[in-house]
């Protein structure tokens, strides 16, 4: 078995970025919108932000009080589309009840869209012609070619299909770039081991800790969990990576796998961002 190795790899993506943004006449500004309390936004915006200025991109947090209003996000949000020095924006997920999700992404300007949820942008990667593609999908994506997994032709098992990992993944690997295979499979799909058996490789964004179980995996399969998940103050994949790893030919940690190839490609989006602000 294979540990695809998610530190080593995005730290290859980082540093391609780093030489980008080198060569820049102009440093690339990231700003993230934080309407939340919630710790584990705080730390993913850390990371984020922390990834950021270790390439050289400029990165800010402009926080809302998560009681304010939609309004004054969406106003916010507004002011960063026409600021000239922003390159990226993101609205942090999840926010407040009172808050449209689907407003707020829709409010971000698709050219500064640096997490993909823009419908333009979701519109563009089903026809097969990306801008920003999310980072999990394309971090999932990149991670597979770098460590030598061969896509095309290969039948990739999704289980999951939210907005920000299974189906934009699914376009991803269908794309002719990458021309997969692709079932993808959800809470409502019957005989979920027949599927997840028959899969060359098989991709977990579940939500469910150590969901996919050793008998539900085949013999040789290539193996990716994109769960994070806190269990016991620990993180957990949706993978149970013991057992599943006696089968995998290869597969991803948790922590260390699909975690930092997803910052990575946040960054490189930053960097196209700012290439198309130009
Ligand atoms: P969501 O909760 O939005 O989606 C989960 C998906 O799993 C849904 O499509 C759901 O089906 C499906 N599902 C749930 N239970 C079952 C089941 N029993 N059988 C089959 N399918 C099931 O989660 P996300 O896609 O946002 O995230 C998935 C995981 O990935 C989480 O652990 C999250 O923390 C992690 N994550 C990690 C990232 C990283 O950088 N590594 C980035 C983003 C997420 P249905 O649609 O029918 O409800």
């Amino acid at each position: 078995m294979d540990i695809i190795d998610g530190d080593e790899i995005s730290a290859r993506v980082r540093n391609e970025v780093a030489n980008e943004v080198d060569r820049m006449v102009r440093t690339p500004k990231l700003v993230a919108v934080l309407m939340s309390d919630d710790p584990a936004s705080e730390t993913y915006v850390r990371m984020k932000r922390q990834a950021a200025d270790e390439v050289g991109i400029d990165s800010e947090t402009v926080r809302i009080d998560p009681d304010a209003s939609e309004d004054e996000l969406l106003e916010t949000v507004e002011e960063l589309n026409a600021d000239d020095e922003v390159d990226g924006i993101l609205v942090q997920l999840p926010l407040p009840d009172h808050v449209s999700e689907e407003r707020a992404l829709e409010a971000v300007a698709p050219e500064k869209d640096v997490d993909g949820f823009h419908p333009f942008n979701k519109g563009l990667l089903m026809e097969g012609r990306p801008r920003f593609v999310p980072a999990t999908p394309k971090g999932v994506v990149r991670m597979l070619r770098e460590h030598g997994v061969g896509l095309e032709g290969k039948h990739v098992v999704v289980v999951g299909r939210s907005d920000i990992v299974g189906k934009p993944l699914a376009s991803l690997l269908m794309s002719r770039d990458v021309n997969a295979t692709v079932t993808v499979c959800h809470s409502r799909t019957e005989s979920l081991e027949e599927h997840t058996r028959a899969a060359d490789i098989l991709v977990a964004a579940v939500g469910v800790p150590e969901f996919i179980t050793s008998d539900m995996v085949s013999e040789g399969v290539v193996v990716v969990d994109v769960g994070i998940n806190r269990v016991d103050d620990e993180l957990v994949g949706d993978v149970a990576y013991d057992e599943v790893s006696e089968k995998a030919s290869d597969i991803t940690p948790v922590p260390g796998g699909v975690g930092p190839m997803t910052v990575a490609s946040l960054l490189e989006n930053t960097v196209k961002a700012a290439r198309l602000q130009k």
